[in-house]
């Protein structure tokens, strides 16, 4: 006899996404596979709390007159998948029944299938598009006239009235700036260190769109810890977006073209003896995650799986190896740590919690709670209200703790973390604080 365990109590194993088998397209298929595994989390109810994707789907069902999917309305399984974001913390931290148990429950697959089908089909609205290619955004912003052009449309009422209206971007939702030179254009005029001990390390840093156009201040405070830990660092240039956004989107097409231009260049680095650290953790994720479940049949693919880390990941295995210099001149005070989804997702554990714990006079409270930025989810006129409820318990966190700083390895959530707190302060990156305790 079959009998159905309630919980899976073994490790999860993630089955690839299948954009290439038969049936990923099919459209009928796509719906009762959502209706299959719509009708178990309604069941469940387990991730009540973790979106607006479930609580949508348990009211659809609930207000359908049989109380039971099949009442619902197969158009209104969009509303669903719009307010998925794609944190994976379902799969990660709630569903019993993820593979290997016989039901085979990856919600955020499914959300991911039902948006490619959907971006196959009917392309996307401006809007999402502009959104979700930081690299083109990041690019135009930053020539002269047009930056000005966009410092007025982002920091003025009357811009924001017009971002509004013409795009659907929410008046209230964080922006992020683009500074006169990014990261790269720093790079070119960094001077080189004077001599280097040789430790044999090696790191070729993915800048990623948002780290190279928007927060080039990140990178540097990292090269500069890279270099005081004697270690050769180079920013790797030609490289394009991870296509993170596209993903999200459901643009599978474009995260294809990416990968065939990042992979091979970022192969040919780690069998020069480089190890890749990127400055975002979604976009490490990528590469950590997504990548390998698209392509698992590419052993490049898997190469950079195994040789790309978080920045805290990173430094914290040279802890762990004796070669990262742990001469602090600075305590930090107490620092709320918000711990982003995409960095628990990569299942590395807080190494970064850990790292800022060896600083002298520094108390970390860690915050494992969704901030609801989300890539673009929190800058969009219809999702704001919602992010900014999710982010609410975080907000709530930093106030009770009185805290000296707060800091989230993504600055994206950072920052909608102070729009929402809306007090006038500012997150600080956790690398920026890192550098102000070694006071170089
Ligand atoms: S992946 Fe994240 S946003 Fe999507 S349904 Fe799961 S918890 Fe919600
Ligand atoms: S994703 Fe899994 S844990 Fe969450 S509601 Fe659905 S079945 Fe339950």
């Amino acid at each position: 006899m079959n009998t159905i365990k309630e919980d899976g109590l073994l490790r999860p194993d993630r089955q690839p996404l299948g954009q290439n088998t038969q049936g990923f397209w099919n459209e009928k298929r796509l719906q009762s596979e959502m209706q299959r595994v719509f009708s178990a989390c309604h069941s469940c109810r387990r991730c009540h709390s973790l979106c607006h994707s479930f609580p949508t789907l348990f009211d659809l069902i609930d207000n359908a007159g049989s109380m039971d999917v099949e009442g619902v309305n197969p158009e209104d399984y969009w509303k669903v998948v719009d307010s998925c974001f794609l944190c994976d913390l379902c799969f990660l931290s709630k569903c019993p029944y993820v593979p290997p148990h016989e039901w085979n429950i990856d919600f955020p697959h499914l959300m991911l299938r039902a948006k490619a089908v959907r971006y196959r089909r009917d392309g996307a609205r401006l809007r999402d598009r502009l959104l979700s290619s930081p690299d083109k955004i990041g690019r135009i912003a930053s020539r002269p006239l047009l930056r000005q052009a966009y410092h007025y449309l982002r920091k003025s009422p009357t811009g924001r009235k017009l971002l509004h209206k013409t795009l659907g971007i929410h008046k209230q939702a964080w922006l992020p700036e683009y500074p006169a030179r990014s990261l790269s254009q720093r790079w070119k005029t960094h001077p080189q260190p004077a001599r280097h001990r040789e430790t044999g390390n090696k790191v070729a840093i993915f800048a990623t769109c948002y780290g190279n156009y928007s927060q080039p201040q990140i990178g540097e405070d990292l090269i500069c810890i890279l270099e005081h830990n004697d270690i050769q660092v180079k920013l790797i240039d030609d490289c394009q977006c991870c296509a993170m956004p596209r993903l999200e989107l459901g643009d599978l097409d474009t995260v294809n073209l990416a990968m065939n231009t990042n992979i091979p260049r970022m192969a040919e680095l780690i069998a020069d003896g480089w190890d890749i650290v990127s400055l975002i953790p979604s976009c490490t994720l990528m590469f950590k995650q997504e990548l390998p479940l698209m392509f698992p049949e590419r052993t490049a693919v898997l190469q950079v799986k195994l040789a790309i880390y978080d920045p805290f990941e990173y430094l914290m295995r040279l802890y762990r190896s004796k070669q990262l210099k742990i001469d602090f001149r600075r305590g930090l005070g107490r620092i709320v740590y918000h711990v982003a989804c995409h960095q628990r997702a990569q299942r590395a554990g807080q190494q970064t919690r850990k790292l800022l714990e060896l600083i002298p006079d520094t108390e970390v409270t860690p915050v494992e709670r969704c901030s609801g930025h989300d890539g673009s989810y929190a800058m969009k006129s219809e999702h704001h209200v919602n992010a900014t409820s999710l982010c609410a318990p975080v907000a709530r966190r930093i106030q009770q703790q009185q805290a000296d700083a707060y800091t989230s390895d993504c600055f994206l959530a950072g920052h909608h973390i102070s729009n929402t707190l809306a007090n006038g302060s500012t997150p600080v990156h956790p690398i920026s604080l890192l550098r102000r305790a070694y006071a170089i």
